[in-house]
């Protein structure tokens, strides 16, 4: 917990999951102030626990928790904070290769406040849950609808922080997408409506040739953990990276597609509809896209040498 004057978090402790007490006049429930993150453990072959770059989520949230006008836990609280949640639930941590521990760590507003201000009163808690591997076997491409009639973020807007407050309102997008046999729903910008944001909840990269490109992390989409990952892998394995703006008509003439995120790694997309159009891209063993995912997921498992340090072992 926090106060809003003293800014520091005093050292929580672990307890069972349970339910918790919030004030019907907390500034979560009633302004949705609240930050979110969501991070995952896996168990490398000899037993041993692996986190991927929780140092990233605790600075991410320190962004979001600026732009929320929040306080927010030191990366050494919060680091700290995850792996002690992950300790108490080592037992939940699936065998190598059959999921993961998803941690999922949460800054609210928890103190009551009647008129629209910052919360007096801040907590931060973590839990945990285990999670099958999102590809059950090998990857199966993801078929996505561009959406026009909503959109996820707008400029000057929250779409660059991870607020509780962005999810809710795509939820009919991704209802609508999903009854229609979709599996995501890929955003526009909401100015010009054509260039390329991100899906529900990950990163969209496009390949042509040697060549790999994803929307620049200006404001209105979530910079990804996975996505900044991939774009430094990617560039180890030689491709040319860049970070531009990407008009949804390109994708006419892109080779392969792919989202990234810490639910999906790296997933491939087999197809994005775009106004009863839809666009097929190469998929399978041998593309680009199998290639990184091959390699992030190698680092986070511990199955490849983690040469950047990105992993924590517990
Ligand atoms: N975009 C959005 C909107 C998300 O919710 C997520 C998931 N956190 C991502 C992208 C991917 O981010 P990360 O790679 O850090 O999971």
């Amino acid at each position: 917990k926090c106060t809003e004057d003293d800014d520091k978090f005093e050292q929580g402790k672990v307890s069972r999951y349970r339910n918790i007490e919030l004030s019907p006049a907390s500034g979560v429930l009633n302004y949705g102030q609240g930050l979110l993150e969501g991070i995952k453990a896996y168990r490398k072959e000899d037993g041993r626990i692996l986190l991927f770059r929780p140092d990233q989520n605790a600075l991410r949230m320190k962004v979001g928790a600026e732009r929320m006008c929040m306080p927010c836990p030191s990366v050494d609280q919060f680091v700290d904070a995850v792996k002690q949640t992950v300790l108490a639930n080592r037992r939940w941590v699936p065998p190598s290769g059959k999921g993961s521990l998803y941690i999922r760590p949460l800054l609210i507003g928890s103190g009551a406040i009647l008129g629209l201000a910052p919360s007096p009163e801040y907590t931060f808690f973590v839990y945990a849950s285990p999670v099958a591997n999102y590809f059950k076997e090998g990857l199966a491409p993801l078929n996505l609808y561009v959406e026009e009639e909503f959109f996820r973020s707008s400029r000057g807007g929250t779409g660059s922080v991870k607020t509780i407050s962005n999810y809710a309102p795509v939820m009919k997008a991704l209802g609508r997408a999903k009854s229609r046999g979709f599996s995501d729903v890929l955003y526009l910008d909401s100015v010009n409506k054509k260039y390329l944001e991100e899906a529900s909840a990950c990163n969209i990269f496009i390949v042509k040739g040697n060549v790999i490109s994803t929307p620049p992390t200006n404001g209105t989409i979530l910079a990804g953990v996975t996505r900044r990952s991939i774009v430094e892998i990617a560039r180890d394995l030689g491709y040319q990276v860049e970070e531009r703006s990407i008009a949804v008509d390109e994708l006419s003439d892109a080779d392969e597609v792919f989202c990234t995120g810490t639910a999906v790694g790296v997933a491939p997309v087999g197809s994005v509809t775009y106004q009863d159009r839809r666009i097929e891209f190469r998929t399978g063993g041998g593309c680009v896209c199998s290639g990184l995912y091959s390699n992030l997921v190698g680092i986070q498992r511990g199955l490849i040498e983690d040469k950047k340090g990105w992993t924590i072992e517990i």
